[in-house]
Parts: structure tokens; C-alpha cells; sequence
């Protein structure tokens, strides 16, 4: 087509078609980097800036397919943060939103690396999904992000349980050869452990070891 042109109208019209392809090209990267960021965007829980739900089910989705196909260990963790109704009733819910808030960056803080995802789950549920890591890594991250949260000491002074914010978690990993065969179940074996985790008290990390 250049060519064609190049014959007609000279050298002219061929700047001209060049100037286009620029204009074109400079159009189309910049409508990449708004669909980027409009994506990112869409993954984004508006309040505490980390993964939300419809990122923590593609990603969830993703890393069980790649597991299963790569026989690769895979683990998630349920984490609830114990008498949260308690702590809106007694400070608010603006400061239930700035007590959301900082334990989701204690959270992202705790996430080894760019692989290891934690998402909003639902009110004052986070979910970490911790791809290729065994029962016993995922475990140990997870009771360090705990033990952080100890630190951190958010007062709570309407918690029955306690003086300060704390939180429940409940894991379990899927593994080669174990006895999980669907997400689904995986995601279950980990509310199971959360229920676990409430019942025995809060604050704590139970990890099912029925998943092996
Ligand atoms: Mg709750």
C-alpha cells in the first residue's frame, strides 16, 4: 500500500502516512496503558488497595490449574479478623475501615513474594493464596504475619478475647497425590479450619492436615 502511495502524490504523501503510523502507534500504546490500568484497577478492593475477590478467583483458578498440571503443591489460607462487629459498634465504622486498612498492608507486608497473593475475601475477610508453597512454608508465613499482628497491638477494647485487634486463620494446601480434587474443596478444607481456629479460642493459625 505504501508503494502505491509513493507513485501517486510523491514524498509528501508518504510523510503524511508516516506521520499517521506514529499518531497511530503513540494512540495505541497510550489506550494499553489506560486498559492497564483500568484493569488493575478492576482488580483492586477500593477500600484497602489490595487483590479483591474477583482477582482472588481468577487467581485462585489460574494457580489450581497450573498446580494440577505442573503437580505442583498449592496453598490458601482463610483469615477473619475475631469480634470485628464489636470493634465498629464500640470505635466506628471509620475507624473499622483505617482497622481493615492496616491489617491489609501487615498482610501484603507479609507476602513473600510477587507470587504470593492476599485478597480481600468478603467484610473483614482476607484470603492468601501462596502458590508452589508447601503445607509447612505456607504455615510459617502465615504465623509470621500473625505474630506481627500480635506486634502491632491495634487496641480492641471490646474484644471479649483480647486488648487488641487479632485475627483467626485457618489453611490447608493442596499437594500432589493428597486427597483435595477440586478448588472447591480446597477453599472448604480452609473454612473448615478457620471454624477450627474460632471455636479453639480466635487468634490463632490451625492448618488442616487433612488435605494430605
Ligand atoms: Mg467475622
Amino acid at each position: 500500500m505504501s508503494c502505491e502511495i509513493i507513485q501517486i502524490d510523491g514524498q509528501d504523501c508518504l510523510l503524511s502516512l508516516s506521520n499517521d503510523i506514529t499518531e497511530r502507534k503513540q494512540a495505541e500504546s497510550r489506550l494499553k496503558v489506560a486498559n492497564n490500568t483500568l484493569q488493575r484497577l478492576a482488580d483492586l478492593d477500593g477500600l484497602t488497595k489490595i487483590a479483591n475477590r474477583r482477582r482472588f478467583d481468577s487467581y485462585l483458578k489460574y494457580h489450581w490449574e497450573k498446580a494440577q498440571r505442573e503437580r505442583l503443591n498449592l496453598t490458601l489460607f482463610l483469615c477473619d479478623v475475631d469480634h470485628f462487629k464489636a470493634y465498629n459498634d464500640h470505635y466506628g465504622h471509620l475507624q473499622g475501615d483505617a482497622c481493615l486498612m492496616q491489617l491489609a498492608k501487615i498482610l501484603r507486608a507479609g507476602m513473600p513474594s510477587s507470587t504470593d497473593l492476599v485478597a480481600r475475601y468478603g467484610g473483614e475477610e482476607f484470603a492468601i493464596i501462596l502458590p508452589g508453597r508447601s503445607p509447612t512454608e505456607g504455615t510459617e508465613i502465615v504465623q509470621h504475619i500473625w505474630q506481627t499482628i500480635q506486634e502491632t497491638n491495634l487496641p480492641h477494647t471490646a474484644s471479649p478475647t483480647a486488648t487488641f485487634v487479632t485475627v483467626s486463620f485457618g489453611g490447608c494446601s493442596f499437594v500432589p497425590g493428597g486427597s483435595i480434587r477440586t478448588a472447591r474443596q480446597l477453599i472448604g478444607r480452609a473454612d473448615e479450619a478457620l471454624y477450627q481456629a474460632k471455636q479453639q479460642g480466635r487468634n490463632r493459625v490451625i492448618f488442616s492436615d487433612l488435605s494430605v
